[in-house]
């Protein structure tokens, strides 16, 4: 779900920034997001000569860069394909039902408006309180698949970022049991479209930046009152408390969503376990039993060497692997 960058105009224009500095910072920045999608594109064939992709577009931030980004690549890339930004007014109250359409006017993007009351229908199924948002998401890609099927769409693009990838494979993990995320690519619950997610690689703190820098006209998805879900909300916290301590860690975890070693897991429809043989030579990534910990071993024989105190000889220290 796309969230109001609320910070994200004052990190643009600071006053009393270097304007040059600022400037240069801003152009690194596009070029930093283009080349990802442009990789995420590449990796995951995203999108194809001839395609007309359907961007989803609510308004929020990553939806606008997301629009932004590809029309920007569309002009620049060696196979033709369309953009076509799609928006569902679902009739939230206080939605600004003018703000869209006057943008993709001004510039110049095929789009189509569309309008369906699910915001009614939400509110009489949930109870007072609870949160709606579950419902409301589902509904509003019932209406989504429905159009891109009636504007002939061969993609549907939604605005999902590595954050949201990182935040919804933990979220299966801890509350669903399973070792999955929204990927890149995927088709579509009912079978019919292929749903891509060209931001895969983009940090969200990236996407605030550029909203604010592009001054997107940003619409909340929270008009409605309803708050995200809890657990998607504690999740998202310990992520960023998590960067915040250990910087680099969700990249690591990001990386390791791209390097799944079967073997290693426990899933025997992934891997056939019973199969396991010796053989007559040594295995990359085969089991050490016990691994050697090179870290403790320089720490030792440096702790040696300054005390003279006898310790076993690096070769004899290992530790379980955990
Ligand atoms: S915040 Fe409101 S409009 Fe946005 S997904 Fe949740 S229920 Fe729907």
């Amino acid at each position: 779900m796309d969230s109001a960058p609320h910070d994200a105009k004052a990190t643009a224009a600071s006053p009393g920034r270097d304007p040059r500095k600022a400037e240069f910072e801003a152009n690194k920045l596009k070029k930093r997001l283009r080349r990802q999608v442009g990789e995420a594109i590449g990796h995951f064939g995203l999108i194809e000569a001839g395609d007309r992709v359907m961007v989803c577009l609510s308004g929020g931030k990553d939806s606008y860069a997301l629009l932004d980004i590809l029309l920007s690549l569309k002009d620049r890339a060696p196979v033709g394909f369309e953009v076509i930004a799609v928006n569902l007014d679902q009739k939230q109250p206080g939605f600004p039902a003018d703000v869209l359409p006057r943008y993709l006017e001004a510039r110049g993007v095929p789009h189509r408006i569309v309008t369906q009351d699910t915001y009614s229908v939400v509110k009489r199924v949930i109870r007072d309180g609870a949160t709606m948002c579950s419902l409301c998401s589902r509904l509003r890609r019932g209406v989504l698949y429905r159009v891109a099927g009636e504007i002939g769409a061969t993609k549907i693009a939604l605005g999902h970022h590595r954050d949201d990838i990182l935040a919804t494979f933990f979220l299966n993990l801890f509350f669903g049991g399973k070792l999955k995320t929204m990927p890149p690519k995927l088709v579509s619950d009912d079978g019919k479209h292929i749903v891509i997610r060209p931001l895969a690689y983009v940090r969200e703190r990236d996407l605030a930046r550029y909203a604010g820098l592009m001054e997107f006209p940003i619409i909340p998805c929270n008009l409605c009152g309803s708050q995200e879900h809890l657990q998607r909300r504690q999740v998202t916290l310990m992520l960023r408390e998590w960067e915040k301590k250990y910087p680099g860690r969700m990249e690591s975890i990001f990386n390791a969503l791209a390097k799944v070693v079967p073997s290693h897991l426990m899933d025997r429809n992934l891997f056939d376990f019973a199969a396991v043989r010796t053989l007559p030579h040594a295995v990359d990534g085969g089991d050490l039993a016990f691994d050697v910990d090179s870290d403790l071993e320089r720490a030792v024989a440096s702790a040696q060497a300054h005390t003279g105190v006898d310790a076993p000889s690096p070769p004899h220290i290992a530790i379980r692997h955990r």
